[in-house]
């Protein structure tokens, strides 16, 4: 074949690919966010108190500073009901801090002192938390890897809210030793007006992943359940996150919507491993990331319209 005739022969493909109908280019990238779970997991357990939660405080505060427009480090003492004292941290990571219009999306970075979930054979163990912990906080950094990238609209703020003591203690008996940061953040928020709204992303990297809409979510700010849940489908992840209410939660977005902010919960909570030891790396996948970080990335693209 001569070169000409090549060019030719090149034609018709060249017009196939310009009708197709192409997706707009991923700026989440999962496998970078997989990476941040990998990274998270080397500090061990992130337990309060002990030297993987220092460890994990030191590395997340140095590592959004490298990534927002500016940080916030709440650094705190909570005292447990048993009289622990927990040095504890929250780190907000904000873009365009100085826009009204503002955006909050979360997740805690602490995991669970005791694995005393119901499937667990051993609830003296400590939960490694690569989903319930690692994931969502994974998500954030992935989402200010793209916000470095390409900022957010001049007139939207988009604020990265690293949550600390979230999963310390039991939810009914002591239920001051859990969701400690969302609410140590509720009563010191930052100056300015309150986010629209916000999204919570908990257990988000399951790799037999799907999320179903939470109940106290749907009760409490259902009109965010919607946009986060058209957001989806618009990307194709309708068989995802499935349109229909199952769990009800009781997590870090309460803390929020007790304070008038509109909060729900992201969370595929039909997670097996869920407070066993085996909540570990070969759990999660980076395919389950770039899903649900495309979402949030669409969440900001579309408030910057
Ligand atoms: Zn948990």
């Amino acid at each position: 074949m001569t070169p000409r005739l090549r060019t030719l022969a090149l034609l018709p493909l060249i017009g196939l690919a310009a009708c197709r109908d192409e997706p707009p280019p991923r700026e989440f990238d999962g496998a970078t966010a997989f990476g941040y779970i990998e990274r998270q997991l080397e500090f061990g357990h992130r337990t309060p108190g002990t030297e993987g939660h220092r460890r994990m405080a030191a590395w997340l505060d140095s590592t959004v500073r490298q990534k927002a427009d500016s940080v916030i480090t709440q650094r705190w003492t909570h005292v447990t009901t048993k009289g622990d004292s927990l040095p504890l941290q929250n780190v907000i990571a904000r873009f365009n801090p100085g826009a009204e219009k503002r955006i909050l999306f979360l997740a805690h970075w602490d995991t669970r002192p005791t694995a005393d979930g119901p499937q667990s054979p051993d609830s003296s163990a400590a939960v490694m938390g690569a989903n319930d912990g690692a994931s969502g906080v994974a998500l954030l950094l992935g989402v200010a890897d793209v916000l470095k990238r390409a900022p957010p609209d001049p007139a939207l703020g988009v604020d990265l809210l690293f949550t600390d003591g979230e999963d310390y203690a039991d939810f009914t008996d002591t239920p001051t030793d859990v969701l400690i940061g969302s609410r140590y953040y509720a009563t010191h928020q930052p100056p300015g007006p309150k986010p629209l709204y916000a999204v919570l992303y908990d257990l988000v990297a399951d790799k037999d992943l799907q999320i179903y809409q939470e109940g106290n979510s749907v009760t409490g700010a259902p009109e965010v359940v919607n946009l986060v849940w058209d957001a989806a489908r618009d990307l194709g992840y309708g068989k995802i996150f499935v349109d229909t209410p199952k769990h009800v939660l009781i997590d870090d977005h309460l803390e929020l919507q007790k304070v008038g902010i509109r909060a729900i919960d992201v969370v595929d909570f039909d997670y097996p491993a869920w407070h066993t030891p085996y909540d570990t790396i070969d759990k999660v996948s980076g395919e389950s990331l770039q899903i649900v970080g495309d979402v949030a990335v669409a969440l900001v693209r579309r408030e910057g319209e």
